[in-house]
């Protein structure tokens, strides 16, 4: 149980005596008043009850006989004990020791050394009521804190879950459409202003109709789950890989010559084409894969007009017979 220090500081024992008295008539048990005959004492006193976990509610300072000022007192305890009250004797402090001790730490009263003059017990009274006030929105304020941070907590975790949902394809984990057109714009804007090489691949799984009828729905998405994951597997990680939708994907792939793209695309094509997928039913699936391939143009508009291309080659690809890599006829007459 914390206990309330009440410290009372002066060379005369009449006036401790008296201070004494008069706050004991007042306070209750939780309350104790503690007289000290010099400044140093004190504060030995004060720190011993703060170590102890009480606290200092209230100095009274008046005279004593010790070298240490009276600003450097209150200086001192206002280090470990911050919201204490302090009163002082009218005639103890000068004009320079009273701006430092408003200054530097805090001075609730000052009172005259006969302070049978004022209503000392009034005096005391407020001083310990609005203390108990601060101590009350401090709790208060201690709660309102934990459990303002708590909620801010769930919101974040909540707000990147919200987030991961939005932007990814919930079948494959892979980004879904509206996260690749967020992601690619920027990254496009960049590669034209800075000059940079950059492809775009759109890939499509070949005859996937028929894999649904032969070996059903559900092992179908087993295959675009797995190819999402093969194929993310081979991207570096600075491509953008998204399903767009069904069993269509599209990749960006940043700092990407023309000849690296086809590489890249290529690798995916044997990949895919060497992938055995197996069904519950212990069934094997093997399947291949389309890619049209398109490179950033300087005339490009925006992301479409680049997907667009990219979509042409990939019908060309499945014109030419399917598991094949085809890049965009503007790019093949560039090369003638
Ligand atoms: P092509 O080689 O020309 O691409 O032929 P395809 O059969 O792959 O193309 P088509 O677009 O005719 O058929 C795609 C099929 O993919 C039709 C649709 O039912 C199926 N599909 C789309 N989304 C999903 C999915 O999430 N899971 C499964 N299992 N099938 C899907
Ligand atoms: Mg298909
Ligand atoms: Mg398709």
């Amino acid at each position: 149980m914390v206990k309330y220090i009440i410290a009372c500081i002066d060379n005369d024992i009449e006036v401790l005596d008296s201070l004494y008295n008069k706050i004991s008539r007042i306070v209750d048990s939780d309350y104790i008043v503690e007289s000290y005959i010099n400044k140093e004492q004190a504060l030995i006193g004060c720190y011993n009850y703060i170590i102890a976990g009480n606290e200092i509610l209230i100095t009274i300072l008046g005279q004593d006989s010790s070298k240490m000022s009276v600003e450097k007192f209150f200086i001192e305890l206002h280090k470990n004990s911050p919201t204490t009250r302090n009163i002082l004797f009218e005639d103890v402090a000068t004009v320079e020791s009273l701006s430092k001790i408003i200054n530097e730490s805090s001075l609730y009263q000052i009172i005259p050394r006969r302070f049978d003059r004022v209503d000392f017990e009034y005096i005391i009274l407020e001083a310990i009521k609005q203390n108990a006030q601060d101590r009350r929105l401090r709790d208060y304020q201690r709660v309102l804190e934990s459990a303002v941070e708590k909620r801010t907590r769930e919101l974040n975790d909540i707000n990147v879950k919200l987030e991961i949902l939005a932007t990814t394809d919930s079948l494959t984990g892979v980004k879904n459409r509206r996260s690749f057109y967020e992601s690619s714009a920027p990254m496009i804007r960049y590669s034209r202003r800075e000059n940079k090489e950059l492809a775009v691949l759109m890939i499509d799984i070949d005859k996937f109709k028929m894999i649904n009828d032969i070996y059903g729905h559900a092992a179908g998405d087993d295959v675009i789950k797995i190819m999402a994951q093969k194929i993310k597997d081979s991207l570096r990680k600075s491509d953008i890989f998204a399903r767009l939708g069904g069993e269509e994907f599209a990749a960006v792939l940043p700092n990407t010559s023309k000849r690296g793209a086809q590489k890249a695309a290529e690798n995916i094509r044997k990949e895919i084409e060497n992938l055995e997928i197996k069904t519950i039913n212990e069934e094997k699936i093997k399947f291949t894969i389309s890619i049209g391939l398109t490179m950033l143009r300087y005339d490009d508009v925006d992301l479409e007009a680049i997907l667009h291309r990219a979509d042409l080659a990939l019908y060309e690809a499945k014109r030419e017979g399917r598991n094949k890599v085809c890049i965009s006829k503007e790019e093949l007459n560039e090369e003638n």
